[in-house]
């Protein structure tokens, strides 16, 4: 199981004393995605820390990017792509999407690409072919990467305070899963007190937050949430495995 936090464009919570309260979380990766700014002290922190985005090439003239080997220089383990807020607000498209992810990849950072269908698209029933274009063009660029990860965020969930039901997060899980085998992530006003239900979906691999991921104790208890989901079963299978 994964968490991730998505600090978007806050300052989010102290660094050093996340680390300390996430030090008492196990069964559970967590990540925290911080502004540009911030990325140095979380690394420095201990804090498993991905980048918001990253360009797909390493040096250039492209004002205002990121590359995969600054990221990489500065310590930082991966990086989100394909946000909705990236797709909405700065015209990011599924190719450039995709050249995003590939190029963090080969350079060896971890990758969590997002995925989703707007309120609109759902309603007019084309919840399933948004995603297989945008699933279809990271797959046909990256392959099932093992550092590659998904996250299913339905745009109409995020920062709004409506979440997918555990139904719904697990019919789209499974069918991002038939297209792209790959751990997916679910994103979309996830908090503590909905994350229970959503982790125990069996295709729902963890959560990506964003609101919930400012406040350092609601972050640990979604954390808590997913360790508890998964955690005792995989590490049981893992004792079963060692036996045998
Ligand atoms: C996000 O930013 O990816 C997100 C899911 O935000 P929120 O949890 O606030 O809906």
């Amino acid at each position: 199981m994964i968490v991730a936090g998505n600090w978007k464009m806050f300052a989010g919570p102290d660094p050093v004393a996340l680390a300390e309260r996430l030090a008492g979380v196990t069964g559970v990766e967590a990540i925290v995605c911080p502004p540009g700014v911030s990325l140095a002290h979380c690394v420095e922190a201990g804090l498993t820390t991905y980048a918001q985005n990253v360009h797909w090439e390493n040096e250039g003239a492209y004002t205002g990017e990121i590359s995969p080997t600054m990221l990489l220089g500065l310590g930082v383990a991966g990086s989100l792509v394909g946000h909705s807020e990236r797709r909405q607000y700065f015209g990011e498209t599924d190719a450039g999407v995709a050249r995003r992810a590939k190029a963090a990849l080969d350079a060896g950072l971890g990758v969590i690409a997002c995925v989703g269908e707007t309120q609109e698209e759902r309603d007019a029933g084309d919840m399933e072919t948004v995603l297989r274009i945008q699933v279809d063009a990271i797959r046909d660029t990256c392959g099932p990467h093992e550092r590659l990860v998904l996250a299913y965020e339905p745009v109409w969930a995020i920062g709004t305070g409506r979440t997918a039901t555990p139904e719904m997060a697990q019919e789209a899980h499974a069918f991002v899963k038939s297209l792209l085998d790959r751990p997916v992530l679910y994103g979309g006003s996830v908090k503590p007190d909905n994350a229970d239900e959503l982790m125990a979906q069996p295709d729902v691999d963890g959560a990506l937050v964003g609101g919930a991921s400012l406040d350092i104790e609601s972050f640990a208890a979604i954390c808590e949430a997913a360790a508890r989901a998964k955690g005792p079963s995989d590490q049981t299978r893992g004792v079963a495995e060692r036996e045998s």
